[in-house]
């Protein structure tokens, strides 16, 4: 391929990375998608997952759609017909109109991550709430018990520490992530490269868990026990920070009064982590200062917010909040770069009267008759939504109105009456910023649409102009946009000043989370228990584990405290013959021989090597500075070694 063009660009894919993109143009049109060399996170390669789909079904005219389509057999069975754009937004102009005279909330809307660019993936909000749709919240389907957990405790879950302030940390915890697969770059060089210790708390023994210094691989199901004997350790060594505790947080008492059953063998009974681990664990992270990646597998569960509350605990406890080098993080939203939700969405628009309903009431509102439409973009519901059988035969019925705007024809396609072809990141400019790193990056457009495929913002454009909306805010062009979001983020930076550099960092100097301890919580403290958690409808403490209904008969019981549920519990390695909990099957040799590779053995679960008990002399203060920290974090190293690694592909 003779290469006569190069664009620079940034993959918007819903991923911590936010990877630099090269795209290499020939003169025949032929294109060449691949890492950016430059990149500080990526450092010149992509995914497999995207190396191989953005030089493949994403350009390819036979996979993509590329004319919008209008259904001709029954619903569900993917027979469509192509049609021009005026026809199919003139149809659907007027039906949606029909409704929205009688009410817009019978129009659902359902969106989610497809595109994380900004304008892609918010602007069409500003149509839906200028014309009252029912927004299906789009977290409920992920993370939304997590945010909540944290905005009552933190006052807001979008504000994590700096990834930069890891050559100030001391310990670096990673609770229910898996940067190996989720953040793979983030997993190759931002953890791999910290001397700082690393403890993982997974269930599985996933890449970043076995390359790490202590591996907890609890019991599913188990981590608000495993951080309630944690915290028992940490009481008992004394490391408690009280002081902290008084002047910036409320409600600690009442945790406090629940800690003494929680030994750590108490802990070992219930998770399943040995509590000399547990403990070790506790006082390499209390010793601080610490970092702590909250991800968002362990708030997929029965009673996960109480879980993510429970973990919450730790920072707070420990003090690990405000100073350089510790805090946690959940998500960075790109509030932490200034932009306007608000503006973004044109929230003004939006009727006091519109709805919002979860994505576990998705099927039961779609069966409903008061449903007369569902728009849904940048998801697939059908894939991956809850009661999918439900919902797919709710999507079969007749007077049910809905349009799928996509790249492909999905399973929410097939049942669709109009199927909208959008373009891809590669065919439009927009703005990516990282929800890890604090970054502002250029998504540029490298190639045409392909075929008759527009933008997602550009297709909700001209529906609003074929439905007689007139509202500037539904009109405003990208490259306007695009001119506000920046400036918003950073004063006086251009479109293509950051197309040129592709990624920036900014702040340019590495911030502190929390710095000025302002909590946004109704007290203006860290809110550890209260009366917010029950008007929520939470209990004012909290559960160590899912209420089953049955405690796991293993597991010492304790007043009030209820234990994980029994359908979520897998057979540990070491233990490959047991009868699989709760479910009743006795698993074969073969499939424990299986799990035990996913899982990891027991003695790999033990990592009790050299470096770990570095670490434990070091936060038991017996050895001064954990040897490995005396290096210290060489960047122009690292910068080197990226660039013999480049040199060599
Ligand atoms: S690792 Fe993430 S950001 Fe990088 S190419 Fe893959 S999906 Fe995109």
């Amino acid at each position: 391929m003779k290469v006569t063009t190069t664009v620079r660009t940034t993959c918007p894919r819903d991923c911590y990375d936010a990877c630099g993109i090269v795209v290499k143009l020939a003169a025949d049109g032929t294109i060449n998608v691949v890492g950016d060399p430059e990149h500080d996170v990526s450092r010149g390669a992509l995914c497999g997952k995207c190396s191989i789909g953005y030089n493949g079904v994403w350009r390819d005219p036979g996979v993509r759609l590329t004319r919008p389509l209008k259904r001709v057999g029954p619903k569900g069975t993917g027979r469509f017909q192509p049609i021009g754009w005026d026809e199919a937004l003139g149809d659907i102009a007027i039906r949606l109109n029909a409704i929205r005279g009688r009410d817009g909330a019978a129009i659902l809307q359902t969106h989610y991550t497809g595109t994380c660019s900004l304008i892609a993936g918010s602007f069409p909000l500003r149509f839906f709430n200028r014309i009252g749709a029912t927004e299906v919240d789009p977290d409920t389907v992920c993370n939304k018990a997590g945010h909540v957990a944290l905005q009552l405790t933190y006052g807001e879950s979008t504000r994590g520490f700096d990834p930069r302030t890891i050559d100030g940390t001391n310990c670096v915890m990673i609770w229910g992530a898996n940067p190996s697969t989720s953040a793979p770059h983030v997993h190759q060089y931002w953890l791999s490269e910290t001397p700082a210790p690393k403890i993982v708390i997974d269930p599985i023994r996933h890449e970043t868990a076995a390359a790490a210094d202590m591996h907890l691989q609890l019991y599913p199901g188990t981590d608000g026990a495993l951080a309630f004997a944690m915290l028992h350790a940490i009481s008992a060594a004394g490391r408690i920070d009280r002081a902290f505790l008084a002047t910036r947080s409320k409600g600690w008492e009442e945790i406090a009064g629940q800690l003494a059953a929680c030994t750590p063998a108490w802990g070992e009974a219930t998770t399943g982590v040995p509590a000399r681990l547990i403990e070790d664990a506790a006082l390499l992270y209390a010793a601080g200062p610490s970092l702590l990646w909250m991800g968002q597998g362990f708030q997929r569960q029965t009673f996960g917010g109480n879980a993510m509350r429970a973990v919450a605990l730790l920072p707070a406890a420990t003090g690990n909040l405000g100073r350089y080098g510790a805090g946690f993080l959940y998500l960075n939203g790109w509030d932490t770069r200034g932009v306007d939700a608000g503006y973004l969405t044109a929230t003004h628009l939006k009727p006091k009267s519109a709805q919002t309903i979860s994505h576990m009431d998705l099927a039961s509102r779609l069966e409903a008759p008061e449903t007369e439409a569902i728009v849904t973009w940048n998801n697939n519901i059908a894939a991956s939504s809850p009661e999918q059988r439900r919902l797919r035969r709710a999507l079969e019925r007749d007077d049910l109105l809905q349009v799928t705007l996509d790249l492909f024809q999905t399973d929410t396609a097939n049942y669709a009456d109009y199927v909208l072809p959008a373009a891809s990141f590669l065919e439009f400019d927009d703005v990516v910023m990282s929800y890890f790193n604090a970054s502002i990056s250029a998504q540029v457009k490298a190639v045409p649409p392909l075929g008759e495929s527009l933008p997602n913002q550009e297709i909700f454009r001209r529906l609003a102009a074929v439905m007689g909306l007139t509202d500037p805010e539904l009109f405003e062009p990208d490259a306007e946009m695009i001119a506000t979001l920046l400036d918003q983020a950073k004063p006086g930076l251009t479109f293509e000043a950051l197309a040129e550099a592709g990624t920036i960092e900014y702040p340019p100097e590495p911030g502190v989370q929390f710095e000025h301890h302002d909590y946004r919580t109704p007290s203006g403290k860290i809110e550890l228990t209260g009366s917010a958690f029950v008007d929520a409808g939470l209990p004012r403490t909290l559960r160590l584990g899912r209420g089953a209904t049955r405690p796991r008969r293993a597991a010492p019981a304790l007043p009030g405290i209820e234990m994980a549920d029994e359908q979520q519990l897998r057979q540990r390695p070491q233990d490959p013959e047991a009868t699989w909990r709760g479910s009743g099957v006795r698993a074969s040799r073969r499939s424990a021989g299986a799990r035990n590779r996913q899982w990891g053995t027991r003695k790999d679960w033990q990592p009790y090597g050299r470096a770990h008990a570095a670490a434990l002399r070091f936060c038991r203060g017996a050895a001064g500075r954990h040897p490995r920290l005396q290096e210290p974090l060489d960047r122009e190293r690292r910068r080197r070694q990226c660039q013999r690694a480049q040199s060599r592909q």
